[in-house]
C-alpha cells in the first residue's frame, strides 16, 4: 500500500497539468503555502470548489479553518460579490496573513474572520449559511458538524476536507501510530455523513480526499 496520495500519482499530475496555473496574487499566495508548509486546498480540489460555488450560487458560506485565506479567497472569488463569507481561524499569526491577503485581493468587504477556536466561535453563531467548508483540525470534524448541521439551510452544502487523510481513512495498513485516533474519528464521522437521515453525501477521491453533502430538511425517507 503505497499511501500518502489518494489517487495514482499519473492522474494527479495530469489533473495538475490540465487546469490553468494560477495568476496574480492567488498565485503569491499559494507560493507562500508552499515555502511554509501551509497546508491549503490542492489545485483540483480548488477547481471543484469553484465549480459547487458557481452551482450553488451561495449568499452566505461559512469556512471553518482559513490559514492564510486562500480557500476563502478563491470561494468569494467565483461567487461574485453578492456573497459574505465567514471563515474562523485559531492561530493569530494566519488570522494576520489572512487579513492581509483578503485586503491585498479587494475582498475585505466580503469575507470576515473571526479568530478563535472554531467550537467557541460556532457556538454563538446563530444565522444559517448556504454553504458550509469544514477545513481544520481532522480530529475534531464530529464536533464541528454538531454545530455544522444547525447552521445549514435547506439544500445546502456541507463540504468536509481531507476526509480520506492520506489515504489511512480507508486502509488500515498505513495508518501511522500517531494518527490512529484522528483516522478512527474520520471513519466514524464519514459512516455519519454517509447514513445521515438528512445528508445525501458523495465522498470524491480528489486533493487529500472530499466529502459533499447536501442537506435536506424534511429528510431523504419517502413516505
Ligand atoms: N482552508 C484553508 C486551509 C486551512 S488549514 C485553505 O485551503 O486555504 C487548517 C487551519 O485550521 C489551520 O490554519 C489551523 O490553525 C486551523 N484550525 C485547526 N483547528 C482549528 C480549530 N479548532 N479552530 C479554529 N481553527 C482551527
Ligand atoms: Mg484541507
Amino acid at each position: 500500500m503505497a499511501g500518502e496520495k489518494i489517487n495514482y500519482e499519473y492522474i494527479t499530475e495530469y489533473l495538475h497539468q490540465i487546469l490553468p496555473e494560477t495568476t496574480g496574487y492567488l498565485r503569491a499566495m499559494e507560493e507562500y503555502a508552499n515555502k511554509n508548509d501551509v497546508p491549503i486546498i490542492h489545485k483540483e480540489m480548488k477547481a471543484f470548489l469553484e465549480v459547487l460555488c458557481k452551482v450553488k450560487k451561495p449568499d452566505r458560506i461559512l469556512e471553518i479553518g482559513s490559514a492564510i485565506g486562500y480557500s476563502a479567497s478563491c470561494m468569494a472569488l467565483a461567487c461574485g460579490n453578492c456573497c459574505q463569507i465567514t471563515t474562523i481561524e485559531r492561530d493569530s499569526d494566519m488570522t494576520t496573513l489572512a487579513i492581509n491577503n483578503f485586503e491585498k485581493l479587494g475582498l475585505s468587504d466580503q469575507i470576515r474572520i473571526i479568530e478563535g477556536d472554531a467550537v467557541e466561535v460556532l457556538s454563538c453563531l446563530t444565522s444559517k449559511y448556504d454553504m458550509i467548508f469544514i477545513d481544520a483540525a481532522k480530529g475534531y470534524y464530529n464536533e464541528f458538524f454538531e454545530y455544522a448541521i444547525n447552521l445549514i439551510n435547506d439544500g445546502g452544502l456541507i463540504i468536509s476536507d481531507n476526509v480520506l487523510y492520506k489515504g489511512m481513512t480507508a486502509e488500515d495498513s498505513i495508518v501511522k501510530r500517531r494518527q490512529k485516533t484522528i483516522v478512527g474519528r474520520m471513519r466514524e464521522y464519514l459512516i455519519m455523513l454517509c447514513n445521515h437521515k438528512k445528508l445525501t453525501t458523495s465522498v470524491i477521491p480528489i486533493g487529500d480526499g472530499v466529502a459533499v453533502s447536501i442537506y435536506n430538511e424534511r429528510g431523504n425517507d419517502i413516505e
